[in-house]
């Protein structure tokens, strides 16, 4: 996981607005061509020649989205890349840059948002990303970030949400739950810290799913991928609010229905094992558990021979005539509804 240091403790209001903004972005380097300007006048150029050009934002929101008490602000700035930089692969697009937007209270100290830009320049340079540009304000309580991600993309390549058709496969990249349960137990933790606060957190078990909720990966090896095997999906979506929900969108926007089928939903060992000590149904965590940036797409029968051997692809069902309704096949061979409860469904069961 990523180190976090932060003791020292120098004011923001020392450095001030501008010096805040240099300090941060001093050794930002540009990387792509794209790029003609980035950070330092009062708009970025990028110059895409014939692409497409993909455009994603997404807001967090301290208390919201996520809790400081138990997520590391390096941790932090690096997921916060991940989420936008997933949505621009879901399109089976190529990232290129990102604006990252921050407002802070007074509460945090140069070095936490120090942090925070860590784990922001480290995402950009395992993933390649140019940093062009943002901005900086203050905030009466708490933290927000903003980050857009830009991408580009050959027009013939572009997959939409909408493009599924009846007996089309439904295929899903690596495994489910993780991020979801990795939740679960940092939460767990936080109570028994808060009970005693002398207790050493105990996560040897779980570093598989604790480092998939702290430190995501987008998978930007997908469209990659895909374009080796020659397959082009005729919809796709990624996974950020459970399988279920990322379903139901691909059907409605596509008009089709589809057959999930539960024993073809791929999971982790230490999945099984924690969601059994958990007391929880592995099948609805996979379902309903958020944050798992893995991506959810549909191929037509005829690419089957080109995705089967793949170890990150799993076929895990096929889309159905619309009026076939939306399903869960059980193990037991039952017909289930599908429906998007997302994480409500896991926090009434509490
Ligand atoms: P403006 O007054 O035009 O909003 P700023 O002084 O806010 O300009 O920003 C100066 C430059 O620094 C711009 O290129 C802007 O995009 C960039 N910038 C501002 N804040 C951030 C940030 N938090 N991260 C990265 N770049 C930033
Ligand atoms: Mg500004």
């Amino acid at each position: 996981m990523l180190e976090d240091k932060n003791q020292q403790r120098t004011s923001l209001a020392d450095l001030g607005e501008f010096g805040l903004i240099q300090h941060l972005t001093e050794n930002v380097k540009i990387t792509h061509k794209s790029t003609l300007k980035g950070i330092g006048d009062d708009a970025a150029v990028l110059d895409f020649k014939k692409k497409q050009v993909l455009v994603t934002t997404d807001l967090l929101i301290e208390g919201i989205h996520f809790d400081l008490s138990y997520m590391p602000l390096k941790h932090l700035g690096y997921k916060a890349v991940m989420v936008n930089l997933s949505d621009i692969y879901a399109m089976n697009g190529r990232a290129t840059q990102i604006t990252v937007s921050i407002a802070v209270s007074n509460r945090f100290p140069l070095e936490a948002i120090e942090e925070l830009y860590a784990g922001i320049h480290l995402a950009c340079e395992s993933y390649q990303i140019d940093l062009v540009g943002g901005d900086t304000t203050s905030s009466t309580k708490g933290l927000l970030i903003s980050i857009t991600a830009i991408g580009e993309i050959e027009k013939k390549d572009i997959v939409y949400r909408n493009g599924a058709k009846p007996n089309d496969l439904l295929v899903v990249t690596g495994d489910l739950g993780v991020a979801y349960l990795g939740l679960q137990v940092l939460e767990r933790e936080k109570q028994v810290f808060q009970a005693n606060p002398n207790a050493q957190p105990d996560l040897e078990n779980y570093t598989y799913l604790v480092e998939r909720q702290l430190k995501p990966e987008a998978r930007k090896d997908i469209p990659s991928l895909l374009k080796e095997l020659d397959v082009k999906p005729t919809s796709m979506i990624d996974i950020s609010d459970g399988l279920s929900s990322e379903i139901i969108h691909l059907c409605t926007q596509s008009k089709v229905g589809c057959n999930l089928f539960e024993d073809k939903i791929p999971l982790d060992q230490q999945v099984i094992s924690t969601c059994e000590e958990f007391k929880m149904d592995s099948t609805t965590v996979a379902l309903s558990g958020g944050e798992d940036y893995e991506l959810l797409f549909t191929v037509d029968t005829a690419d089957f021979p080109k995705i089967k051997a793949n170890p990150n692809l799993t076929v895990i069902g096929h889309m159905t005539d619309k009026n076939e309704g939306m399903n869960l096949i059980t193990r037991a061979n039952q017909k289930i509804a599908l429906t998007a409860q997302g994480w409500n469904a896991l926090l009434k069961k509490e």
